[in-house]
């Protein structure tokens, strides 16, 4: 019997000593679900996020939802099924998640709307972002400032373009933008000649960079057979690179005909080589490892049942609650600071911008 129950004994130890380590280096699994693969900053965001997670000692389920609802719903589902501990969520569609958000709130997971704030759920506990008004302010003065028209200048013709109707930052993007450009749109110094303002009017679903193409080729023909357009307002990279191919398309981009100064934001490297090019005037720069590093603290404080870091409790309404949020600062990019900003600060190789 006794030799029995030692035999007993020995197993059960082994067993423990077999899985402890696993134990020991397990704090668990944060799902992060980042809306698609098909611009580069979501992949920095989602390799950034898994590189300082795996380094504080969590395991990561890192998965994309092709710009997908459904898609990104199911992983999403999978992840609170799995028994994921936190969630970090960049959103295709800020007000789909509703259920899905609830099923994590029941098993207790806590969730962060990572970038872009999910709506319409009281289950979005945290959100960390970039000042997503700022950007839209940055945006538009470098085309005022490039045009000139605080020296009085102009009238110059400009064409408005709006991100993802579904994606909130989008209306963030915009007004911020127009909080600058509308004073000069009204003073007649800027002249929308489509009339297309408005973010019902702009906007430009699931950020495709081939519907902003098609719609800057009707505006081109439209409404600039006798006069050029002097400036386009663009709140992507992606979409500035359809616009300047529909705008060579015409003839833009020569002596005679210059590109009109156009905006943009992640500084996606195709985007700071057309800048480099003369072609894109300027980009907004945010750095993605600042938001992981942002995010990675409030995952952390969450596992240790404190409270993370926040400095708005104001600006972001989910339609539902005020989510407590990390906002943090954007850069503008144009030729001068390529160099000081994505180069000497290690977000890019100078090789990368070749
Ligand atoms: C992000 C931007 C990005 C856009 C398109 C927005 O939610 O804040 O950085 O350009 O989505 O991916």
């Amino acid at each position: 019997m006794k030799k029995i129950v030692s035999l007993f004994a020995s197993i059960a130890l082994g067993a423990v000593v077999m899985s402890s380590p696993a134990f020991a280096a397990d704090k668990g699994t944060v799902g992060i679900a980042m809306p698609t693969k098909s611009s580069a900053r979501w992949i920095d965001d989602g390799n950034n996020i898994v590189k300082q997670l795996q380094a504080a000692g969590y395991d990561t389920d890192l998965q994309y939802g092709d710009d997908d609802i459904p898609n990104q719903l199911s992983q999403i589902e999978n992840m609170v099924t799995k028994g994921d501990k936190v969630l970090v969520i960049a959103a295709i569609d800020g007000t789909t998640l509703s259920d899905v958000l609830k099923q994590a709130h029941d098993a207790g997971i806590k969730v962060i709307s990572y970038d872009r704030l999910i709506r319409n759920s009281p289950f979005v506990d945290y959100y960390a972002t970039f000042d997503n008004f700022k950007v839209g302010v940055l945006q538009a003065d470098s085309i005022v400032d490039k045009l000139g028209l605080k020296d009085g200048k102009g009238p110059f013709n400009i064409e408005l373009f709006g991100g993802s109707p579904d994606d909130n930052n989008a209306y963030f993007f915009y007004n911020g933008a127009m909080s600058v450009l509308k004073p000069y749109i009204d003073s007649k110094k800027l002249i929308v000649r489509s009339g297309q303002m408005g973010m019902d009017k702009v906007g430009t679903l699931r950020w495709d960079p081939a519907t902003a193409q098609a719609r800057m080729d009707n505006l081109l023909s439209a409404y600039y057979t006798d006069a050029k357009v002097n400036a386009v307002l663009s709140p992507y990279d992606g979409l500035s690179i359809g616009i300047i191919s529909s705008l060579k398309g015409v003839g833009y981009g020569t002596k005679d005909m210059p590109m009109p100064i156009i905006s943009g934001q992640d500084a996606e490297i195709p985007s700071v080589k057309s800048i480099l090019a003369g072609e894109q005037y300027s980009t907004i720069f945010k750095d993605t490892r600042e938001l992981a590093k942002v995010t990675v603290g409030m995952v952390n404080a969450l596992m240790e049942g404190k409270t993370p870091e926040v400095n708005d409790t104001k600006t972001y309404n989910n339609g539902v609650k005020v989510v407590p949020s990390y906002l943090l600062n954007p850069v503008l990019v144009t030729k001068d600071n390529v160099q000081k900003v994505l180069v000497d600060s290690g977000y890019y190789k100078a090789d990368q911008l070749k």
